[in-house]
């Protein structure tokens, strides 16, 4: 087959314009699963051929290990494109997510591609069997065993937990699902080794493994508690469940079923909002002067873009910015902060959040002393002011 057609080259205005003149009512969903695929680049071929025809746009990742999809179609192929899914045995009922909020019009085209990995995660997923996943639990069920004294853990990322959580929940300090994952193993090896298939106290015959209290795992979407799950499991623990759709199922089934939330906060999401609010409660504090807040922002000097939790007062003291050093560049005229940036390095994620807050006011109460006696932190801002004065 000569697949050299299967893509899209088209300039995105052109896309665009290609869209809205389309006039038909589009359906955005997602789904994923953890399923092994073979051939996966065979696969990919015909699946764009196919879905093409039926008007998917959308990003989808193929790999050995299963699927993950984001995707818009017309409202009428809904039916066609359910049918193409069911008529392969790995796609058969794989639960979709209808998006709500959405005018149909999130991608420009259809992009398929053949990964490693589904999701980025680090951890080597051939060495264990990602499909053997947790139980699925609804809301109603997760909050039961919550109360029944389960032990709950967010596998989001760490700066995702800073302003919202489940009570009590176990929230790992490392900044990456590889790192976090192993954390979680040491501290439930730590806290009860009768969890594991083959107890090592079982050698005593007087320390009988009491019945380990089941293992809760949750996440924003759901999928990052497929993988841990299957991998936690294989590390031998065998009471683990998952908070099906994740927080955000969960937040949506708080109010279809009247349910009372043991989620606190606001959920951290990947949108311009950063932030959407499931309970009133503030589980977090300001990074700069320690009041309550869960304000979350990202620090305004582009350079460093450094995520925090800052309260108004502070968001006005230090000009939407993270420091002393950071407000003073941020300040200036938009050419010198431009001369400034040139060689530095700037931060490509908005994702890095501040996790030592206590270093942070100690540096701000430094920099505020080396301001008030120099009054700048950044000698270096003289030689390269791009309108040096000339009448001075
Ligand atoms: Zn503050
Ligand atoms: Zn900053």
């Amino acid at each position: 087959m000569d697949t050299h057609h299967l893509r899209n080259l088209l300039h995105p205005d052109l896309l665009r314009q290609r869209l809205e003149k389309e006039g038909l009512t589009r359906t955005t969903l997602s789904f994923y699963r953890y399923v092994r695929l073979a051939d996966v680049e065979a696969l990919r071929h015909t699946l764009y051929q196919e879905w093409e025809a039926l008007g998917v746009l959308g990003r989808i990742y193929l790999s050995q290990e299963g699927i993950n999809a984001q995707v818009s179609l017309p409202t009428a192929n809904l039916d066609a494109f359910r049918a193409n899914l069911e008529c392969r045995e790995a796609f058969q009922a794989v639960p979709w997510k209808i998006a709500v909020e959405d005018d149909g019009k999130s991608f420009l085209k259809l992009i398929l591609k053949v990964k490693k990995r589904i999701v980025a995660d680090g951890l080597a997923d051939d060495a264990f069997d990602v499909t053997n996943v947790g139980a699925h639990l609804d809301a109603k069920t997760f909050n039961r065993k919550m109360e029944e004294g389960a032990v709950v853990i967010d596998m989001r990322n760490n700066y995702e937990c800073l302003i919202g959580h489940f009570e009590g929940a176990y929230l790992p300090k490392a900044d990456n699902f590889r790192g976090a994952i192993d954390e979680v193993v040491e501290m439930l090896r730590q806290q009860n080794a009768p969890t594991l298939d083959q107890g090592a106290r079982s050698v005593d015959p007087l320390v009988r493994p009491t019945s380990a209290p089941e293992i809760l795992l949750y996440c924003t979407g759901g999928i990052r508690c497929e993988k841990a799950s299957a991998y936690l499991k294989h590390e031998g623990f065998t009471n683990v469940a998952q908070l099906h759709g994740g927080i955000i199922d969960y937040a949506r089934q708080l109010k279809a079923d009247g349910l009372k939330s043991k989620y606190l906060g606001q959920n951290f999401v990947f949108d311009e909002r950063l932030a959407e609010r499931i309970t009133d409660d503030v589980v977090s504090t300001c990074m700069q002067c320690g009041t309550t807040s869960d304000r979350i922002g990202n620090c305004h000097e582009a350079s460093c873009n450094v995520l925090l939790v800052q309260c108004e007062a502070c968001a006005e003291k230090y000009a939407d910015c993270c420091s002393p050093s950071c407000r003073e560049i941020h300040q200036l005229p938009i050419e010198s902060q431009r001369a400034w940036r040139k060689g530095r390095s700037t931060r490509s994620t908005k994702t890095k959040a501040i996790n030592d807050p206590e270093g942070l006011r100690k540096r701000i109460r430094e920099e505020e002393e080396l301001l008030a006696l120099n009054g700048t932190l950044h000698p270096e801002l003289t030689s390269i002011n791009p309108h040096p004065v000339l009448n001075g």
